[in-house]
């Protein structure tokens, strides 16, 4: 198995130069392109790791897949989805553009920006009990207690998250987001800027795989019906405005983040963590994606 991984890694390497390391965070700039890595865990207990899959980077998008599901243990999806809605909307993740042409006005789906933002609003608990209750949902389902934030991608971020920002004022002037949009939105950078590795959210992956059943323990940390609501998320946007031809080309659930990592899973079986922080234009890890695809052809993985 490690040799085939390590052969995907070889053949795919030269898609890194299709990429390039986003700018609009700056601390995510300072990268390394060529860091490559995969991570699979599946739910026998067995583990493979090839290439940079020690290579740590933030977790960005990944975070929005555990937010929804801590918001959708909350709060339940009927209050939930009163807030934000369920259609990919074929725009690039940070845009504002449609959140303003629906009515009542509400984001799209929960794995854009804005709509992430509004479901951490939702989490219960002070903006400290909120975070706090993040990373330990983080730790449990990566078995790693030493996982936290990675502080100049936190600064760098909260400094020029200024679409962000915007999107959360506007969404408090709708009613979507109640209470303090700043210590909101603090939540949300924070969330985005945890470290982790391949390894980390191939476990996130796995625990997902396994519909929200703690594999080691039999602990069932979050049910399977939001689970399911999640995955569902992962197929229909979690690949930005590529979701589409993710799914025809892999065809497993993922969700991508522009610190370059990709967290996908296959039901019942594994989940598979890749790193490569160069991106592609719409976002997501440019050779990430070739392995994924590569991945899913070899072992004939494909959901449809
Ligand atoms: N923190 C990033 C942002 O808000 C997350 C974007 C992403 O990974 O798609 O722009």
């Amino acid at each position: 198995m490690e040799q085939k991984l390590r052969d995907i890694l070889k053949t795919n390497r030269s898609y890194i130069n299709n990429g390039k390391l986003p700018t609009y965070i700056p601390e995510l700039s300072k990268a390394d392109k060529n860091a490559l890595g995969i991570y699979i865990s599946d739910l026998n207990g067995e583990e493979y790791g090839v290439g940079d899959y020690e290579y740590k980077f933030t977790i960005q998008s990944i975070s929005k897949v555990v937010t929804l599901l801590l918001a959708l243990e909350d709060r339940g999806p009927e209050e939930l989805f009163q807030f934000v809605g369920m259609e990919p909307t074929g725009d690039s993740f940070n845009s504002m553009m449609k959140l303003e042409i629906v009515s009542p006005s509400k984001p799209f789906n929960p794995m854009i920006n804005a709509g992430a933002i509004a479901v951490t609003s939702l989490i219960k608990g002070s903006p400290e009990e909120k975070f706090q209750r993040i990373v330990d949902l983080f730790q449990k389902i990566t078995n790693n207690p030493n996982l936290q934030i990675n502080e100049n991608v936190y600064l760098s971020e909260k400094k020029t998250g200024d679409r962000n920002r915007a999107m959360a004022y506007f969404m408090r002037d709708v009613g979507v987001i109640k209470g303090d949009v700043e210590k909101n939105l603090d939540v949300y950078f924070k969330q985005c800027s945890l470290e982790v590795t391949c390894k980390d959210i191939a476990r996130i992956g796995r625990f997902l795989a396994n519909d929200g059943m703690l594999p080691e323990t039999g602990e069932i940390v979050i049910q399977s019906k939001h689970a399911k609501i999640a995955k569902t998320f992962m197929v229909t946007c979690g690949m930005y405005n590529a979701s589409g031809e993710f799914a025809i080309e892999v065809g497993i659930p993922a969700k991508s983040g522009v610190g370059g990592g990709i967290m996908a899973l296959v039901p019942g079986k594994m989940g598979i963590g890749v790193v490569g922080p160069a991106l592609d234009d719409k976002g997501n890890s440019s050779a990430g994606v070739k392995v994924l695809r590569d991945i899913a052809d070899l072992y004939n993985l494909s959901i449809f």
